[in-house]
């Protein structure tokens, strides 16, 4: 059991052949997808494929590169999309100060207003930062001062996605109450930093992405990424730990059940608390 918690299925290198995309990943374990939308027609995109797939679920928001283009209408797009019960998060959003692609007080702004939209919505943002630790956290504590009193109890606030920050940072966004996700980059020569991350924090707060197509794991490196290559991110991550795959594969798969809340993953039995404890609890593994 295998959960991709960001690909991006809906992208246009997968239009020949989605549906075989998709029947390879199923057989290579993977029980559901979390499709992410960049932009507005990404997101539109996205919703769409998850109406129509009962393993996949969408996610809405607008991407730091296109924070330019986000105002009031697309805001309100957003939400109506947010409308079907497929919409498991808000993003990806953040800041992206590494390509600057928006200008980086566009992307502040874009950034809080999808995080406000989140708190609106009760749900869990996608996060995606790169070459700004400094802001992005300090954003997100903010945020978290602010959502925490509604918020409902033991739910995660997000998802650090592509986490690419060290170990310390890792463990400071744990206690905030977001979930790091670790991609198939955590394979490349040189992903010191990342593996720390993956070999150092507890699987409960691990999800694992593909990313794809981007990001393609070492072995298969060259290629477009898919949701079926996730296996290799997972054997990775096993054998730096000491794990089983089994349980890297089940343990962050419940994670991302548990913060997406995709009920039907996993044993229907699972008691969340006893598996994952709550956020400060225990800590286990
Ligand atoms: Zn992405």
């Amino acid at each position: 059991m295998l959960v991709d918690s960001h690909c991006h299925l809906q992208d246009r290198q997968f239009d020949d052949d989605r549906d075989a995309v998709l029947q390879r990943a199923r057989a290579a374990g993977v029980s559901a997808f979390v499709v992410v939308g960049t932009d507005l027609e990404s997101s539109w995109r996205a919703v769409d494929l998850a109406d129509s797939h009962s393993d996949v679920y969408a996610t809405v928001g607008v991407h730091p590169h296109d924070a330019k283009d986000l105002d009031e209408r697309t805001v309100g797009a957003l939400e109506r999309l947010a409308d079907s019960p497929k919409v498991v998060a808000v993003g990806e959003i953040g800041l992206d100060f590494y390509r600057n692609l928006s200008p980086p007080e566009a992307q502040r702004e874009a950034f809080r207003r999808q995080l406000d939209l989140a708190r609106r919505l009760s749900l869990p943002v996608v996060v995606h930062a790169r070459d700004a630790d400094e802001d992005t956290y300090d954003t997100l504590a903010a945020y978290e001062e602010q959502a925490l009193p509604d918020w409902p109890k033991d739910r995660p606030l997000g998802v650090m996605h592509c986490f690419a920050g060290d170990l310390m940072l890792a463990l400071r966004y744990i206690q905030l109450g977001f979930m790091l996700s670790v991609p198939g980059s955590c394979t490349y020569p040189k992903a010191e930093r990342i593996r720390a991350v993956a070999g150092g924090i507890p699987l409960r707060w691990m999800a694992v992405e593909t990313d794809a197509p981007y990001l393609t794991p070492q072995p298969r490196r060259g290629q477009r990424n898919e949701p079926a290559y996730l296996v290799e991110t997972v054997k990775h991550i096993a054998e730096l730990r000491g794990d089983a795959f089994e349980e890297v594969a089940s343990r962050t798969a419940v994670t991302a059940a548990w913060l997406f809340g995709l009920g039907d993953i996993g044993e229907p039995s699972v008691d969340a608390g006893a598996t994952l404890g709550s956020p400060g609890g225990e800590a286990a593994n």
